[in-house]
């Protein structure tokens, strides 16, 4: 493959793994980023924010040699969710087979992490420097640095990771033939935090990730290495019960004491986290093409941004880079081809996960609380133990089961939802729902499949 200068706009998660892909096949590669490093000046104040990093990020970062070292270093696995009722009654659902997890990670930490690899595979990252202005004709770039000072940077080709408001993708925006669309949900979203408890101890189950489901809206806790949890209230903005409702603290606070009182009773810092942390926004970006004149292209949130209820976005972005991985053995030198390729399958997966996220939303927030739901999920769980070949849960199908696209998975779990709707029909269900009844019922519906 011929050696070419590569930049790429944005550090971020996905550009600083796309720069370990490109970096590995001998490529000159610069990145540029907006902030400055933040290796050398703690961001958020030190809070953890953490994400869930499944088997579709882990296998983008085997293949650059990094799961072990994420796995081991960072992660806290977490083999299913606690839900958590109103009367403080929880209920644990595992998310696969046995031994299956979804991790917790750092933000921070993993991209950290992956900054250092890059740097020590000679990938050059230059930071305080945003995209101000791209020619997607020569793939070259205009970066500013915080003083106001302009560089251009030439290069072979230009990579847009630069998230979900772009600068790259906003001066593709304005070409011919670029569809773009942008929706902000009704529900944004607050970061809280449940401390390690007095003697340094996770004050909830650690390898679960918990839920306070509440019909309209949610309340999640990932856990920390320090034995914390960062919380996350999904709410909606406006309106009769929202982040603009809740204008003072004490409102909150009571509304807390009615709503997530176990968890209130953990939140020493409520009133502090409530007041400091932001209320912010949940957007879903869509456009294509991804790219153009084989000069620039997007990726990760750059090109599709989605909600965060799968926990799929930063996994997506990862996959976006294991595919252009594969496709470069595929087209070679042929970068035209090659990119081409990649938007092309790429956008019907980033679509399918786009559509799922915001389905898993309701799920999360309504359905989790549902005995209905969780009698459907157990059907499900008990049916693909035994019979794996034949049926895997929708979960696990976008979670686990990386060898199957978003796009396929979505149409599946479509099939799944309606065989399963003829199952839970089934005269006096929930007291059969393991006889040898259902389960050959199951089987013949599997067949249709
Ligand atoms: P970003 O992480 O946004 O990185 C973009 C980088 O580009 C940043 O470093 C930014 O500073 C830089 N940049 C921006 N503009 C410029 C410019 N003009 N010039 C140069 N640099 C620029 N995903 C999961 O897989 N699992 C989860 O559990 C999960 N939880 C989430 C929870 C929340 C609340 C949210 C909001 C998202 C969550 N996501 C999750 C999604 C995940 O955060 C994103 O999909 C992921 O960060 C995308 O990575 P990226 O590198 O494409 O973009």
């Amino acid at each position: 493959m011929q050696e070419k200068n590569i930049s790429i706009a944005g550090a971020g998660l996905v550009g600083s793994l796309l720069s370990l892909y490109l970096a590995k096949r001998g490529h000159k590669v610069e990145i540029f980023e907006r902030r400055p490093d933040a290796r050398k000046n703690l961001l958020d104040g030190g809070r953890s924010i953490n994400l869930a990093l499944s088997d579709r990020g882990l296998q983008a970062l085997a293949k650059v040699g990094l799961e072990e070292k994420v796995l081991k270093e960072m992660a806290i696995p977490m083999y299913g969710r606690v839900m958590h009722s109103r009367e403080g009654k929880l209920t644990y659902q595992p998310y696969g087979k046995e031994g299956q997890a979804i991790n917790s990670v750092s933000r921070a930490g993993l991209n950290m992490l992956m900054m250092d690899e890059a740097e020590k595979r000679g990938v050059k990252i230059h930071f305080s420097q945003a995209c101000a202005d791209v020619d997607l004709e020569n793939a070259s770039a205009v970066y500013r640095n915080r003083e106001g000072e302009e560089r251009k940077v030439e290069s072979d080709l230009l990579f847009g990771a630069d998230g979900a408001f772009s600068a790259v993708r906003s001066i593709m925006q304005k070409t011919d033939r670029f569809s773009y669309s942008q929706e902000y949900i009704e529900h944004g979203y607050k970061e809280l935090e449940i401390p390690a408890g007095p003697n340094g101890e996770f004050l909830l189950e650690k390898n679960a990730l918990h839920i306070w489901p509440r019909g309209s809206y949610m309340l999640i806790a990932l856990p920390n290495p320090d034995a914390s949890f960062t919380c996350t209230l999904f709410f909606p903005m406006d309106g009769e019960v929202s982040f603009a409702s809740l204008d003072t603290v004490d409102k909150a606070r009571s509304f807390f004491e009615k709503e997530f009182a176990d968890a209130l009773d953990m939140m020493p810092n409520f009133d502090r986290d409530w007041q400091e942390n932001p209320d912010s926004s949940l957007v879903i970006i869509r456009c294509f093409p991804w790219t153009r004149n084989a000069k620039v292209a997007l990726i990760g949130d750059a090109s599709h941004a989605i909600v965060p209820f799968y926990g799929q976005g930063m996994n997506a972005g990862f996959e976006d880079c294991f595919v252009l991985d594969r496709l470069m053995d595929e087209y070679g030198d042929d970068w035209e081809g090659l990119l081409k390729a990649y938007e092309v399958e790429r956008k019907p997966d980033a679509d399918a996960i786009a559509d799922l996220a915001m389905r898993n939303f309701v799920e999360m927030r309504d359905l989790t609380g549902d005995p209905e739901f969780l009698l459907r999920k157990k059907i499900e769980v008990r049916f693909s133990e035994k019979y794996p070949e034949k049926w895997s849960p929708l979960y696990s199908l976008v979670t686990f089961s990386p060898e199957v696209r978003y796009s396929d998975a979505i149409a599946l779990g479509k099939r799944q939802d309606e065989l399963m709707a003829e199952i839970m029909s089934m005269p006096n269900i929930h007291e059969n729902w393991d006889s040898p009844e259902v389960e050959e019922r199951m089987l013949a519906l599997a067949e249709k499949l």
